[in-house]
């Protein structure tokens, strides 16, 4: 089951919090795991990590709102390890005020990491994918991507609009074996949501059926299921890991 050894799985932004845990599980599969951070520092730190835990992983540095810097480092990792089997867009970024305030540059900021991000990566990775006549792409939404949310217009936007672009992906790559498909995190514990005060927390926890915050590792255990064979007729849809947040 979830047969991963040797498959070249690459994330975005998995330096640390839920990138970092779905790296950390596919290495566990013995999949070519590549972590893929904007600072070489965080690539580092994150692959001797994941050695300390008697894991290998591969790091290259990539800011994905680069569209040149995607296509120069996809092209190394596909000669470095052979072919690009799995990409999962987790790089995401929250710049958070109300509409009526928001700047023009938090609106940029937001919608250039998420959605462009994800389209950059996208678009580099499916020449390749097409060639191979396989290939599975995960997009990491939000549930704030199909509810809104009161001064996160920006971020909801972004997430909003990957859900939009993994069913165009999905209808536009399936002939080619191609699947695509987005998670739609809820509340999960990382560097992200460490802001928050413990008032907000537990407001949100009251919200959540299941009544608490989600790991890394919800998310991870789905991406593993959705690049596996095990999925092969799942693509363009969005799941939800929100502990029945949204129903
Ligand atoms: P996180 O802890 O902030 O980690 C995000 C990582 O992405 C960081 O290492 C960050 O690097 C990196 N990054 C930022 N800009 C980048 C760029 N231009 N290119 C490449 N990497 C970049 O966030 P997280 O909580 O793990 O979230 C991961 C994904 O899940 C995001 O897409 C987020 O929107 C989504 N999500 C999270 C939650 C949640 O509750 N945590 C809920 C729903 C959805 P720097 O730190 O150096 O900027």
């Amino acid at each position: 089951m979830y047969n991963m050894k040797d498959k070249v799985v690459l994330i975005t932004g998995s330096g640390r919090g839920i990138g970092f845990g779905i790296a950390q599980k596919f290495a566990e599969m013995q999949a070519k795991t590549v972590i893929l951070d904007i600072n070489q520092e965080i690539v580092d730190k994150a692959v001797d990590e994941l050695k300390k835990l008697d894991l290998m992983a591969y790091g290259y540095a990539l800011d994905v709102t680069n569209s040149d810097l995607v296509e120069t480092v996809l092209k190394q990792i596909n000669q470095d390890l052979g072919s690009l089997d799995v990409l999962i867009n987790n790089a995401g970024i929250t710049k958070d005020n109300l509409l009526m305030r928001m700047k023009e540059s938090e609106w940029d900021a937001v919608i250039n990491v998420n959605l462009k991000g994800t389209y950059n990566c996208t678009q580099k990775i499916c020449r390749y994918m097409m060639k191979q006549k396989s290939g599975v792409i995960i997009n990491i939404a939000s549930v704030i991507g199909i509810m809104g949310n009161a001064g996160q217009a920006n971020y909801a936007a972004s997430k909003g609009g990957i859900i939009a672009l993994t069913k165009s992906t999905a209808k536009e790559l399936a002939s080619r074996n191609i699947r695509a498909n987005a998670i739609a995190p809820g509340f999960i514990e990382t560097d992200m949501t460490a802001s928050l005060s413990p008032e907000v927390v537990e407001s949100y926890a009251k919200a959540i059926p299941l009544g608490k915050m989600g790991q890394a590792e919800d998310i991870a255990n789905l991406c593993l299921f959705l690049a596996s064979d095990e999925a092969k007729y799942i693509t363009g849809q969005t799941i939800n890991v929100d502990g029945g947040l949204i129903m």
